[in-house]
């Protein structure tokens, strides 16, 4: 069990510094030490109290799953190697050959292609709904659906599903609520408040925030965690003690990373909507974002991420992107760097220049991920990219 360590009444910020640590002896190291052993001594004559680092039951390991916990407002979480662990071990827990799972189609390109192609060949149904169409969820539901997956915001697009809606759906019907957190972080939203079951994050991304770490989280119930660590044992999706060593020093200024960005983002966005240049703004934090007003209810922040349409199109995106000068052509998102990429050379290569028009990233269409810089340095690069 968590969440003993530190009452809740502690903010987010008090959390990510402290949380999961007992007030430590004088002579003891504010930092973690970092317990590089995958090995431990043992009782004699019983396997009760066996550490080992698959097990996730290390020092480090149990020090970010009890922290992030905590920020999450669920009874138990889980640190495994990535994200894709992390979704993998998930729904694994879950579902059962035979079983149904219903997506939406907004999610991340390596989780399409678990559900589409590993999870189909373990005899398990996937189908994808258009969170756009109405009672989609309503109308696609089935006798054996075991899980509802979404990610939100969605990712290079800002999309939002009204998650305390689906709830209800979910709760009604029986089925787990999963949501794809990582683009919010627990300090822009907490999906299990607004009555999801179980949230997932790629680490890599804002709770680690450094671009250095590769690691996920699952969390929810303390009973169902145990069944997602028993997955993460066998498939051997357990994170290194140095990765959690260094989540849990990322973890540490989340708060403020997240602030940071939240707030260069929305100056840089309206800085972008006055520009001749550009045909196009997607960011949840501007009014005319179709999901604007959804996004004020659920998130605490609107984030770091916002995406772009150049007046001149592909081409444009191209000599644009190879003159960026403090922003990083780079993949990956959420870290301290401020990062561009064009999702169609990344997240959606798997996908046809018209499948990707569908879902609304046409080509000439270019991600940001805003870091935590000053945020005028980043408004010159891009205005001198411009030119
Ligand atoms: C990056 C990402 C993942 C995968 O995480 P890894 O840490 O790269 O395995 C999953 N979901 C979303 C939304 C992501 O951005």
């Amino acid at each position: 069990m968590t969440g003993e360590k530190l009452p809740r009444k502690f903010g987010q910020s008090t959390i990510a510094v402290r949380g999961g640590v007992e007030p430590r002896a004088s002579g003891s190291p504010i930092a973690s030490p970092l317990v590089q052993s995958v090995n431990f001594v043992q009782d004699f004559g019983t396997a009760e109290g066996l550490l080992y680092t698959r097990y996730g039951n290390t020092p480090n390991e149990e020090i970010v799953q009890k922290r992030i916990a905590m920020l999450e407002g669920s009874e138990d979480a889980l640190v495994l190697s990535s994200g894709m662990g992390a979704t993998s071990c998930a729904m694994l827990a879950l579902l059962r050959p035979g079983d149904h799972l219903l997506s939406s189609s907004w999610i991340y390109g390596g989780t399409r292609q678990l559900f589409s192609e590993e999870f189909v060949s373990m005899g398990i149904e996937v189908s994808y709904a258009n969170p756009d169409e109405r009672r989609v969820w309503r109308n696609t539901i089935r006798q054996n659906t075991r899980a509802i997956f979404i990610e939100a915001p969605a990712n290079p697009t800002g999309r939002v599903i009204d998650i305390p809606q689906l709830a209800i759906l979910a709760k009604n019907q029986g089925v787990a609520l999963v949501v794809d957190s990582t683009l919010a972080s627990p300090i822009n939203c907490r999906p299990i408040e607004l009555g999801a079951d179980v949230v997932i994050h790629s680490a890599t991304k804002y709770l680690n925030g450094h671009h250095d770490v590769l690691c996920g989280v699952v969390a929810g119930t303390s009973s169902y965690i145990e069944e997602v660590r028993r997955k993460m044992m066998v498939w051997g999706q357990a994170p290194d003690p140095f990765a959690c060593w260094l989540l849990e020093r990322g973890l540490k200024t989340l708060d403020v990373r997240v602030k940071r960005s939240n707030e260069n983002t929305m100056r840089i966005a309206e800085w972008l909507g006055t520009r001749p240049e550009i045909s196009k703004v997607h960011y949840v934090g501007l009014p005319e974002h179709p999901d604007h007003s959804l996004a004020k209810k659920l998130l605490d922040g609107f984030g770091g991420l916002m995406s772009i349409e150049l007046a001149g199109g592909a081409e444009a995106v191209d000599r644009f992107s190879r003159r960026l000068r403090l922003i990083s052509y780079a993949s990956s998102l959420g870290g301290v760097d401020s990062l561009a990429v064009e999702p169609r050379f990344s997240s959606h290569a798997h996908m046809t220049s018209e499948e990707r028009a569908a879902t609304g990233i046409p080509d000439g269409f270019l991600r940001l991920s805003i870091g935590i810089e000053n945020f005028e340095d980043i408004i010159a690069d891009i205005e001198q990219a411009l030119q």
